[in-house]
């Protein structure tokens, strides 16, 4: 999908430059204001009709009441017929898979048949994707065999080089010998892997160590690997690293005052993710009442992801089919307990595992329906994940002081949540990057 672009330059000596859509920062000295016709603020359990959002430089100076005097000079944008929020925060992506599609070639496409500058000129088109759709900020939980692709990638938006959102990357992920892709090839040969695999704590920790040397903001633990439905009709997850070898990530990634991330769908390696002190599970397909109220005591941030378990099932009458059906089924029963349960909810999509042609937004619509309310869906998305990536304050939120990280829809989203799919106006630390509402 095209879409316009609006180059906004404040001073003479600012143009607009480098790649389509991509703008200058504004001079500090110059003040924008947004006139917000209805503000969803990321933080306020209510929105706010007519509001002024005064933004300087990169950041939010202030926010004021609709009457509040504009100074002369100050470049104002009408967004009084749209309802404006902050940026917002996927909190489980991948921006260097491109599908699984089995026609396709499924996973293993992706390591063995895209050369690294493939694998990168689609992480860049991923990083394009979320920013104009209105993902200001991503966690992307490890690059699937891409090495350190999503560090350079963020380097490569924070230079200026190529459009892009605020990144926590996690790198090359963690898991053990039997507990990741590729596999199912002949013993003889030495298959490259999606993850880094490691066996007891030594080499957990040199792991850990590893990738905060090459820039890890985040670290991805994979504690379970493998799902099927046993013969009672119960989905079991195949463990993968011990509490020590989880502990060992855990501590060193601590030390470096840096969180962990754990895959965990259900079983015994949920059970040893939350006891080895895991920061975020992940996935969290089937989560029982006693882990939920251990998730609940150790302040664990649960990150579900439930739209890719609801589409492309296979046929109902294979062990695929089977166990597609009980992952979604165990999904949702999970999802209803966390929420009765007041967990730290966290908006995740695994795009990249979904095609990033599709809307980054969808995963509103099934939370709604299953019964999140539409402020607290959005929240998930602003400031709860800021708090979770150690960003509160300053990112997720409308308020003076945070990054002018802003964006727009014509519609109500807190009355059809699928108006996220359709983001408007998109403003990244206070450049205009994408604007269908000029007038
Ligand atoms: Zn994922």
């Amino acid at each position: 999908m095209r879409h316009s672009f609006a180059c906004f330059t404040l001073a003479l000596t600012l143009s607009c430059v480098g790649a389509q859509g991509q703008s200058m920062s504004p001079s500090p000295a110059s003040l924008t204001v947004i006139r917000a016709g209805t503000l969803i603020d990321g933080v306020s359990e209510s929105p706010r009709k007519n509001q002024l959002i005064f933004v300087r430089g990169e950041r939010i100076e202030k926010v004021a009441e609709g009457s509040a005097a504009i100074p002369s000079g100050a470049k104002v944008i009408d967004l009084s017929a749209a309802t404006v929020l902050p940026g917002l925060i996927d909190s489980h992506t991948h921006i260097f898979l491109w599908g699984e599609d089995p026609a396709k070639g499924g996973y293993d496409a992706n390591i063995l048949k895209a050369g690294i500058a493939l694998r990168a000129a689609r992480a860049t088109y991923a990083a394009r994707r979320a920013l104009e759709q209105g993902f200001t900020t991503l966690r992307d939980v490890e690059t699937e065999g891409a090495g350190y692709g999503d560090i350079e990638i963020k380097q490569a938006i924070e230079e200026g080089t190529i459009p892009g959102p605020r990144i926590f990357g996690a790198t090359r992920a963690i898991s053990t010998t039997g507990g990741y892709n590729l596999e199912g090839y002949a013993p003889e040969l030495e298959m490259p892997k999606g993850a880094q695999l490691v066996d007891g704590p030594v080499e957990a920790r040199k792991a850990a160590r590893q990738q905060l040397e090459h820039g890890a903001d985040w670290l991805k633990v994979y504690m379970t690997h493998r799902s099927w439905v046993d013969k009672e009709g119960k989905l079991v997850s195949q463990p993968t690293l011990t509490v020590e070898e989880l502990q060992a990530i855990v501590d060193e990634a601590h030390g470096w005052q840096k969180k962990v991330a754990c895959h965990a769908y259900s079983g015994i390696g949920l059970q040893r993710a939350l006891d080895g002190g895991c920061d975020s599970i992940e996935h969290g397909l089937e989560i029982t009442d006693v882990q939920i109220a251990q998730m609940k005591r150790q302040g664990t941030w649960y990150c579900p992801t439930l739209s890719p378990y609801y589409d492309d099932w296979a046929q109902p009458d294979t062990p695929e089919g089977k166990r597609d059906r009980a992952r979604a089924a165990v999904h949702e029963i999970s999802f209803k307990k966390a929420l009765q349960a007041h967990l730290k909810i966290v908006y995740g999509t695994d795009m990249g595992g979904i095609p990033w042609t599709e809307p980054i937004a969808q995963e509103f619509k099934r939370m709604v329906s299953m019964g999140m309310a539409p402020m607290d869906a959005i929240q998930s998305a602003t400031s709860r994940s800021a708090e979770m990536l150690d960003m509160k304050g300053e990112i997720g939120l409308i308020a003076a002081g945070a990054y002018a990280e802003v964006i727009a829809v014509t519609g109500d989203p807190l009355r059809h949540i699928e108006e996220l799919e359709h983001v408007r106006f998109v403003m990244h630390d206070g450049s205009i990057f994408k604007n269908e509402l000029a007038k």
